[in-house]
């Protein structure tokens, strides 16, 4: 029996505001415990909540940029339940009126080609507090530095097929909300994580299966090990006769498998109801199209531009396109050095290699845009060939030379293109290797073309590198069979 994994992701993304989503206090990350918590954020009794009007802007932009519907009206429930890090016993969330309505976000799969995964909607919230269960004995503590958190979560249809496409949409919500500025993405403190609904079915079966949802996953890697477990536990239930069950489960990266939290039965019973304390969201036309306007240019914008007008292969768009940083940085060195299918090589290439070998995000690039950018300029216009270029690049990753220019002049890498220069050094190495021009003269003519390359080899070094390789090549071919 051939199996079809189906997944939803509901995503949530911690908003890039200064203050809470309904109180003054900090969302600086990494205070002292409990030292931005105030009243309305404890709970208090006879405190009323005040919404931010930045965390709803920054919903607005996050609708506008995956182009769902935005309602005019949103609205604010309580959903009730009862855990000590959520002292107003309560959390303010938005269940029959959210703030964004359906949209759509653009994956890129394997083979370059586009999917568009459906987002049902998207609805603001506040994070509740955080559980201490390892600095006290026998106790738990409690800091609510991060409750009244604003969030914004995300929540998909059932479009994904595979932990590979599930992993893309994640990567894409995050590559949207940072490109927006509206979340700092950073999910190792949590800035953004999600639960994840899987099912399976048999191939060709329209109806869904049941699903398992997993919650809190903060990684992208944890998010396709998280699948790869649940599928094959799921599989495997249903092949032995067996069936799933409906329930909430948590992943454990350490044993790399999923347990069971609480089932159906046990589901809490949210008592979801209106917000009395806050008035319901109305956002009129003007308001919305002024963000609307002012929005950056987003991934998928930027992933066809750079296809369409500058000739990049889906591949390339897509890769150069995932991160703003990533983008920008591209973008000047094709400015530079005015050759956007040689800047995209360079930036994906060695400079992408050196970057991961020491572990450095683009943005602290030993080697800035404006010097990458020289350095293609000076392979273009033949200045330097690819050799030297190389030469050239580690150098200014070392931080030997100010420009590209610099090192060149400093190193005495300029190509050699002058023919009599380097007919005089082919001269002396064939010269010098008596024995293998003779291997050559007695090759088979159809084997010649293989052995020129110790010759080339031979020259190249004699020149440091310098020479220019296609030159050295007809030059010393045509010496050689002269030869014969
Ligand atoms: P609930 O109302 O119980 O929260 P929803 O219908 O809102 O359930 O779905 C929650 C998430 O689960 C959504 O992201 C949705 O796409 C996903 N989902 C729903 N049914 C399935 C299924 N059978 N398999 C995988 N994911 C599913
Ligand atoms: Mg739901």
């Amino acid at each position: 029996m051939q199996w079809e994994t189906v997944i939803g992701l509901e995503v949530h993304v911690q908003l890039a505001t200064r203050s809470k989503i309904f109180s003054g206090a900090s969302t600086a990350f990494g205070a002292e415990p409990n030292s931005q918590a105030c009243a309305v954020d404890l709970g208090m009794p006879g405190v009323l909540p005040v919404l931010n009007e930045a965390a709803v802007a920054m919903a607005v932009q996050f609708g506008l940029g995956i182009h769902a519907e935005i309602p005019e009206v949103s609205v604010f429930d309580r959903k009730n339940y009862f855990y000590p890090d959520l002292p107003k016993g309560y959390q303010t969330s938005q269940m029959y009126h959210p703030i964004v309505g359906p949209g759509e976000v653009e994956i890129t799969l394997d083979d370059g080609s586009i999917k568009a995964i459906r987002v049902h909607h998207a609805h603001l919230e506040e994070d509740a507090g955080k559980s201490l269960h390892e600095d006290f004995h026998g106790m738990t503590g409690i800091d609510l530095n991060r409750a009244g958190t604003p969030l914004l979560e995300i929540v998909s249809e059932p479009d994904m097929r595979s932990a590979k496409e599930a992993a893309a949409y994640l990567k894409a919500i995050h590559s949207i909300v940072t490109y927006l500025g509206i979340s700092d993405g950073n999910m190792a403190e949590g800035s953004m994580r999600c639960d994840v609904n899987v099912s399976v079915r048999p191939k060709g079966q329209e109806a869904f299966g049941t699903r398992a949802e997993i919650k809190n996953v903060n990684s992208f890697r944890f998010v396709e090990r998280a699948i790869a477990f649940e599928v094959e536990r799921q599989v495997e239930l249903l092949e032995d006769g067996g069936e799933v069950v409906q329930e909430t489960r948590l992943f454990d990266p350490e044993r790399d498998e999923t347990r069971s939290m609480r089932t159906k039965e046990q589901a809490n019973d949210y008592r979801y109801f209106p917000c009395p304390d806050l008035l319901p969201v109305m956002l009129d036309q003007a308001y919305v199209d002024h963000l609307r306007d002012n929005l950056p240019e987003l991934p998928a914008d930027k992933r066809a531009r750079f296809q369409k007008a500058l000739g990049l292969s889906a591949y390339d768009a897509g890769v150069l396109s995932a991160s703003r940083e990533m983008a920008e940085f591209f973008e000047q060195v094709k400015d530079v050095c005015g050759d956007a299918k040689q800047a995209a090589n360079w930036v994906q290439g060695e400079l992408a290699g050196a970057l991961n070998r020491e572990g450095l995000p683009i943005q602290n690039s030993p080697v800035s845009a404006p010097q990458l950018g020289e350095l293609v300029a000076r392979v273009i216009d033949d200045t330097i060939n690819g050799k030297a270029a190389k030469q050239v690049f580690q150098a200014l990753w070392n931080g030997e030379g100010g420009s590209a220019d610099e090192v060149i002049e400093a190193k005495g890498l300029k190509q050699v293109t002058d023919t009599g220069a380097i007919e005089a050094m082919i001269d002396q190495v064939i010269a010098d290797s008596p024995a293998q021009v003779a291997q050559y003269r007695d090759a088979e003519p159809d084997k010649r073309g293989k052995m020129i390359g110790y010759f080339v080899g031979q020259v190249m070094k004699a020149s440091r590198g310098t020479a220019n390789p296609q030159q050295v090549n007809g030059l010393l071919k045509e010496k050689l069979d002269a030869l014969c």
